[in-house]
């Protein structure tokens, strides 16, 4: 499958960042995939939906439209949401809402149509297991969890929001055992899969790294 670069790895690697600036490098489009677990997270939020309700979240994804533009700004049934997606609220449910198998089905082929269409730097948990398992160039992007703390610490402080370490850890580890332990497409590292840890690297190192790779 060539046209796909494909990324997964844990929360606050890094993942969306480098496939941003790859996309642009290469002329691609990036695909936040984590962005549409998280709209429709939101959206049942908003409805006042219970999460535990698996039928409800799948009547809900069925009936929803999400749309990216250029910018990666997300807009879920014609409003931007790009700002309420990153919520703490939405943090702390997200990964219930993906655990439902419905919720996946209907998201991944929306990611594998939009795959067959572009050309996308795509980035998630199951991309390289499940959804672009065909991909050509395929990476799993992690780094320590200290580290990822820190960065999101760092990235919340910038924006001038309400920060604290210990919480951020705390959610980030929750979600990655709540990810990786979950009955449908845990994320795991797929075999043929590049593993690159970003503890001790910058962005620009890893853009560059993957590069090398992919242009052999
Ligand atoms: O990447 P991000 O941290 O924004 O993803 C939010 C959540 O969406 C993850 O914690 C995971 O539960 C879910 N997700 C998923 N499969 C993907 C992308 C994200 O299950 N392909």
């Amino acid at each position: 499958m060539d046209n796909v670069i494909a990324i997964d790895g844990p929360g606050g690697a890094g993942k969306s960042t480098i496939a941003r600036r790859l996309a642009e490098e290469l002329g691609y489009i990036h695909l936040d995939t984590g962005a549409m677990y998280r709209a429709v997270t939101y959206a049942a939020l908003q409805e006042g939906i219970d999460l535990n309700n698996k039928e409800a979240l799948v009547k809900l994804t069925k009936s929803i439209e999400i749309n990216f533009n250029k910018d990666g700004e997300i807009f879920l049934n014609s409003k931007n949401v790009s700002k309420e997606i990153r919520s703490s609220q939405v943090n702390k449910n997200v990964s219930k809402t993906a655990a439902v198998k419905g919720v996946r089905e209907i998201l991944v082929k929306k990611h594998q149509e939009l795959a067959a269409k572009n050309k996308v730097v795509m980035d998630g948990r199951d991309i390289t297991t499940v959804v672009l398992k065909e991909a050509e160039h395929k990476f799993y992007l992690t780094a320590s969890i200290e580290e990822r703390a820190r960065r999101r610490f760092e990235e919340m402080k910038e924006k001038n929001k309400e920060a604290n370490y210990e919480e951020i850890k705390e959610n980030i580890a929750r979600r990655d055992k709540l990810d990786s332990q979950r009955e449908h497409s845990p994320l795991k590292i797929a075999d043929d899969a590049v593993v690159i840890d970003s503890t001790e690297l910058s962005i620009e190192e890893v853009v560059s790294k993957i590069k090398a790779i992919i242009e052999g």
